[in-house]
């Protein structure tokens, strides 16, 4: 007997058909003393159109943080009851479960929730029951009961998050995509799919764009050390195992991928003091504001006048909050202005075997010069370097960086 937590994404979702097909596969694949535990997202681009319909009503609605998430952990309700329907309909006993209900207990923080505790008794007792349990991803509660997001794409952390507090045997995430590829296949027309990839890469791959999985949920797997099965909802074939190490794959990779995001957007601080708690004003002030501050260049503009700037690339969806909260430090400080550029993207490489190569960078930033494209920013992690760009060089970016690591076969 397995226990077997399967989480489908929003186009996975999108209609009842495909509602119903997901509802038949897991049947199809079913075996007869398997327990399933089915997380699903929200149905196609309905979250989306929930934060169209809240813009509606106010053109930045994510100040009023509880109520957007009042408003968008209905999405999620909506696929989970037609899906526990779908198995009904097809003679397959199944309850379907909100967050709260599954025992999914978050921080209090509205729409970047974070999972605290899972208490996943009801689950338990309906899986004993005999029932397939369907439960909402993306969502939880707060101590006082008040639902609570967990960011976009959440739905991956509810599922991994879930499966290692029931202690499932696999946890298969199936989305539109087949698996991970060395750079996104829309981008790099020469991308590959992985086999395998270690928690630490993907992390990496994840938080910097790779749109895949949810960093969270990827720290879940790793915490809970639970392999994470990546597969195509739309194909049977084996998709990308990400897990603690390499069991089969060549290890002779310089660089495991290249991400990209474009969700990036930089700011400027020009001409303030260079004195001690500058920077401490300045991004203590974000963080309470709960703002992920990203790349962050200090420079000495003038040795005399002991003036410097601040520059930080943050996610363009905290472009607005960041703005008001900068803008008053800003003040306060005395600075010259503050500059905020949107057409940026950040690009970047991923691969722990780079821990022993220097000239890793030194190919990147070749590769780039080659193709006649500017570096703006450089950051560096122990497993990655990231290079901010023009926002419409960063296809061309992609490309030219994986060409030169994954060089075509033949
Ligand atoms: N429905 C949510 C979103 O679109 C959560 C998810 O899909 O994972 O971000
Ligand atoms: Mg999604």
């Amino acid at each position: 007997m397995a226990l077997i937590v399967k989480k489908f994404g929003g186009s996975s979702v999108a209609t009842t058909e495909k509602i119903m097909n997901v509802a038949k596969r897991i049947l199809s694949e079913k075996q007869p003393n398997d327990q399933i535990v089915v997380v699903v997202s929200a149905m196609g681009d309905t979250t989306d159109n929930l934060i169209e319909l809240a813009q509606g009503i106010n053109k930045d609605p994510y100040q009023y943080t509880r109520e957007m998430d009042m408003l968008l952990t209905t999405g999620e309700q909506v696929s989970i009851a037609l899906l526990a329907m779908a198995f009904q309909t097809l003679g397959q006993k199944a309850v379907s479960l909100t967050g709260c209900l599954a025992g999914m207990k978050t921080n209090d923080v509205h729409t970047k929730g974070r999972i605290q505790d899972i208490q996943p008794k009801r689950v338990h007792e309906e899986l004993d029951k005999g029932n397939i349990v369907v439960v909402a991803g993306f969502q939880g509660v707060d101590e006082k009961g008040d639902p609570v997001t967990l960011g976009r794409g959440g739905s991956d952390t509810s599922a991994v998050a879930l499966a290692g507090a029931l202690k499932a045997d696999t946890c298969e995430i199936f989305t539109d995509v087949d698996g991970v590829y060395t750079a996104d296949p829309r981008v790099a027309k020469g991308a590959r799919k992985m086999k395998e990839i270690t928690y630490n890469e993907m992390l990496e791959m994840a938080r910097l764009g790779a749109g895949v999985m949810q960093p969270r949920s990827v720290e879940m797997g790793e915490y809970f050390h639970i392999p994470i099965h990546v597969r195509s909802t739309f194909t049977t074939e084996p998709g990308t195992i990400i897990r603690e190490d390499y069991t089969m794959e060549d290890k002779d990779f310089v660089i495991r991928g290249v991400a990209h995001d474009k969700d990036v957007a930089k700011v400027a601080v020009l001409g303030i003091p260079n004195t001690p708690g500058i920077a401490f004003e300045i991004f203590s002030a974000l963080a309470d504001a709960h703002v992920d501050v990203d790349m962050i260049v200090q420079s000495i503009r003038n040795v005399e006048t002991n003036i410097t700037d601040m520059v930080f690339t943050v996610s363009l969806t905290d472009l607005p909050t960041t703005k008001e909260v900068v803008d008053k430090v800003a003040d306060k400080l005395k600075a010259v202005a503050v500059l905020v550029e949107k057409d940026v993207a950040k690009v970047s490489i991923v691969g722990a075997g780079m821990l022993g190569n220097p000239g890793t960078a030194a190919r990147m930033f070749g590769a780039l010069s080659r193709a006649g494209i500017n570096i703006d920013i450089i950051s560096t992690s122990e497993i990655s370097v990231s290079c901010l760009v023009r926002r419409e060089q960063m296809e061309e970016a992609v490309n030219a960086i994986h060409d030169e690591f994954f060089p075509k076969k033949g």
